[in-house]
């Protein structure tokens, strides 16, 4: 692989929800000090221009429970190179952040909603979901255009909300992500394929109401198929890893909080590169990005082999950066 397009950076393992599929009760926090200061993650960033890293996600836990998020954004965003910066949030204290995310720079937000019930909601995160409307309210009036809603459909948890979210997003002027739910550590359950709704399903389910979607130009990583509902320009997207692996060519990497690169989703390779980004030379961390790529393209090549199977991800989500 010769280039980088893509880099998730993970600010902290903390988080404000506590949602049942991702976060374990017995979650044991990162140190302070083992986690990446932003000078750090900007030090790679700036490093990895030269492989042609373009865009970038923050995301974590939960971003913006990390003190002065918005000094993160700006210190991307000086970046001659990077020309998108973009965030993940479950949204409960964007309200509060949205002015000044965006007089910082961010160009784009994800918001995580898992359900759109206020009941159903609370029982999945321990949130409430009227905070992270505000959320959605306040981020539209400061000109975030688009936002992108990510739920992941759990059988016999949400599956029956997709034409909720559907509306949901005609209404507020939202694009709608659906994902399937991947077997990625454990949270306070096991994963197990009962949980996965096939996305297929839920699109024709949305195609007997709305009519044929069309398929879609969509700025983002690729990871989604992206399709329009002509009547009312809005986006809709499926997230597939599960009933339809969508992967050749990735060049996404991932930055954990704790610094080391996680070439893929699909196994526990990681690389740590603290240490060259606190201690090391330009030299060498130009040398540790050479090497990444290199394994990238074998991870890549593993992956499809392998058939796209997860290897056994200790990891959750949370801890990754998703
Ligand atoms: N706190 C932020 C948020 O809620 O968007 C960013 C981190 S959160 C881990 C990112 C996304 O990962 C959320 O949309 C969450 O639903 C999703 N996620 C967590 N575990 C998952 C899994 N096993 N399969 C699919 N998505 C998952």
């Amino acid at each position: 692989m010769d280039n980088i397009s893509y880099l998730r950076v993970s600010v902290t393992d903390k988080c404000n929800l506590k949602c049942y599929y991702c976060r374990p009760d017995n979650l044991e926090f990162i140190d302070k000090e083992e986690i990446l200061s932003y000078e750090e993650i900007t030090k790679l960033v700036k490093a990895m221009t030269k492989y042609g890293l373009q865009k970038v996600r923050i995301t974590g836990g939960e971003p913006l429970v990390r003190p002065e998020i918005e000094k993160l954004v700006k210190m991307l965003k000086d970046i001659p190179e990077i020309n998108d910066v973009a965030m993940t949030t479950n949204a409960i204290t964007l309200a509060k952040h949205a002015k000044s995310l965006r007089e910082a720079g961010l160009d784009r937000l994800n918001i995580s909603i898992d359900s759109l019930k206020p009941d159903l909601f609370y029982q999945i995160t321990k949130g409430h979901l009227s905070d992270v409307i505000e959320g959605i309210k306040e981020a539209k009036k400061y000109g975030f255009d688009p936002i992108k809603i990510n739920a992941v459909i759990i059988n016999g948890v949400n599956e029956n909300e997709a034409l909720d979210f559907v509306k949901f997003g005609i209404d507020y002027g939202l694009e709608v992500r659906f994902i399937e739910m991947m077997p990625l550590g454990q949270g306070q359950i096991s994963w197990d394929l009962n949980m996965v709704k096939p996305l297929d399903k839920v699109k024709e389910n949305i195609e007997k109401v709305y009519g044929k979607l069309v398929p879609s130009e969509s700025i983002g990583s690729g990871a989604a198929r992206v399709y329009e509902i002509p009547e009312f320009k809005t986006k809709i997207g499926f997230i597939t890893p599960i009933s339809n692996p969508f992967c050749d060519g990735c060049s996404k990497l991932r930055l954990t909080a704790e610094g080391s690169i996680k070439l893929c989703l699909r196994t526990d390779e990681e690389i740590p590169v603290k240490d060259i980004l606190r201690y090391g030379s330009e030299e060498e961390l130009d040398n540790f990005i050479k090497m990444v790529l290199v394994e990238k393209e074998r991870s890549n090549a593993n992956i499809q082999e392998s058939n796209y199977q997860f290897s056994e991800c200790r990891r959750v989500m949370t801890s990754i950066g998703g």
